[in-house]
């Protein structure tokens, strides 16, 4: 696409695409990206003057919408302390209230807490103490067991329990460890479970069981790899098959964590505790990276007690003070507020607002679990096409393959909500002529 540096505004995407990588895109990208020059509360304000409601509170994890004045003050606040220190050999009030604050609210049991300084790291870290729990015990067990349609992240661990076909498990198979994958969690959210829809895994972890260190999964909410969501039971029973056949059981809330499903985590759903959990997004409000792997005490006892007596990993900005400050003013910030009644106000309005796309001939599957909606289209979607209707409706979200998608900051109206929902039907009434 040619385009006109002579504007300021293409002068900038211009030089964007001379130099910048963006998440999954070529060099430059197939299409130029939106220039945002600010945003505040749930609207992203471009540099040519449009604006924009946003439907992904930048992937799951601007919860209060941006430029919060708690958020603000709190990150204002502590650089004025200080912006960061190592973790190495010191430590500082915002990591240790926030640690605290993460034992207090996450399921029992879950004790201690490593500050990682992305999702994927902290499923990094997981695994890791996964591993080096059994080493504790004598045991060499270094494989993983997951279920297909999951997302875990990007880095080597994390993609190698990624799904291997809508994962990037192909371009990179041989470097990969192989771990198990049973079958997509079944049956869907609100339907009946029985034990059927777990046999195959039960196998896989009964003739596995001494090889495998733990199960890895997004509890209730598969997000990246099928925006789908499947029954509490399931995890429950899960929870009980780990328990039988003594292997831990890696929750990683990472996209799920701090209400989005409807509850404060997606385990409470199953009202289980698995032994690692890993958290992330939300937990800054959006405001910086950071992510954080929780354990209980039998796994850091069995981490710390046997050779080398330590948890092999510590990034440089671990802690890091900004990150731990925001975290903790966001998360005392949801807490302090009706949450609950927000998702369960949006989760009611994306129904209602995504119902008329059940009856569209390219549409496979309509569904809506607390603040996540989600239309699933028969055929892919042309992207540069569906970007240009959702913004003629004023609105930002950022579909994939034959997802479309929608998971609001919390503080949306209703408003808002009713024209992001309708935005989606639209793209869905025009997919297959929007080519
Ligand atoms: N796990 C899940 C469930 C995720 O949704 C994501 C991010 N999309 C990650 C892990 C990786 O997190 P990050 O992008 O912060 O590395």
């Amino acid at each position: 696409m040619a385009i006109d540096v002579s504007d300021p505004i293409m002068d900038l995407i211009a030089r964007d695409r001379a130099v910048l990588w963006h998440p999954y895109a070529a060099m430059p990208m197939a299409f130029p990206p939106l220039a945002v020059a600010s945003a505040s509360g749930n609207r992203l304000r471009l540099e040519d003057g449009r604006e924009l409601v946003d439907g992904m509170s930048s992937w799951w994890a601007a919860i209060h919408g941006y430029g919060h004045p708690v958020l603000d003050a709190a990150v204002r606040s502590q650089v004025d302390d200080m912006a960061h220190v190592m973790f190495g050999g010191l430590t500082h009030r915002p990591a240790v209230e926030l640690a605290e604050l993460l034992v207090g609210i996450t399921p029992a049991g879950l004790e201690h807490v490593f500050l990682c300084d992305s999702g994927s790291v902290a499923v990094e870290v997981a695994i890791k103490m996964a591993v080096q729990y059994w080493a504790g015990r004598g045991e060499l067990r270094q494989r993983l067991l997951t279920v297909r349609s999951g997302y875990h992240g990007d880095t080597a661990g994390a993609m190698a329990v990624c799904d291997p076909d809508t994962g990037m498990h192909h371009l990179f198979s041989a470097m990969l460890p192989r771990h198990l994958f049973a079958p997509t969690p079944e049956p869907t959210f609100g339907k009946p479970f029985c034990t059927d829809h777990i046999a195959e895994l039960a196998q896989l972890l009964a003739h596995n069981r001494d090889e495998i260190a733990a199960v890895i999964l997004e509890p209730i909410v598969q997000g990246a790899g099928g925006m789908r969501f499947y029954a509490p039971a399931y995890l429950a029973a899960l929870r009980a098959l780990c328990d039988e056949h003594d292997v831990l059981l890696i929750a990683d809330e990472i996209a799920t964590g701090f209400g989005r499903s409807g509850k404060l985590f997606a385990c409470d759903h199953a009202e289980i505790s698995p032994d690692i959990m890993c958290v992330g997004k939300a937990m800054t409000g959006g405001y910086l990276s950071m992510a954080a792997t929780l354990c209980t005490r039998e796994v850091a006892d069995g981490v710390s007690g046997a050779e080398p007596g330590a948890l092999m990993h510590g990034p440089t900005f671990m802690g890091n003070p900004l990150a731990s400050a925001v975290s903790l003013a966001s998360i005392r910030l949801l807490l302090s507020g009706p949450w609950c009644d927000r998702v369960v106000r949006i989760e009611g309005r994306l129904r209602e607002g995504l119902g008329p796309a059940k009856g569209l001939a390219n549409v496979a599957d309509v569904r809506v679990l607390g603040a996540i909606g989600v239309i699933e289209v028969r055929e892919a979607l042309p992207m540069a096409a569906m970007q240009a209707v959702l913004v003629e409706h004023g609105v930002w979200l950022r579909p994939f393959g034959r997802l479309l998608y929608t998971m609001p900051p919390y503080i949306s109206t209703d408003d808002d909500v009713d024209l992001i929902a309708c935005a989606m039907v639209s793209v869905a009434e025009q997919v297959g002529v929007v080519r």
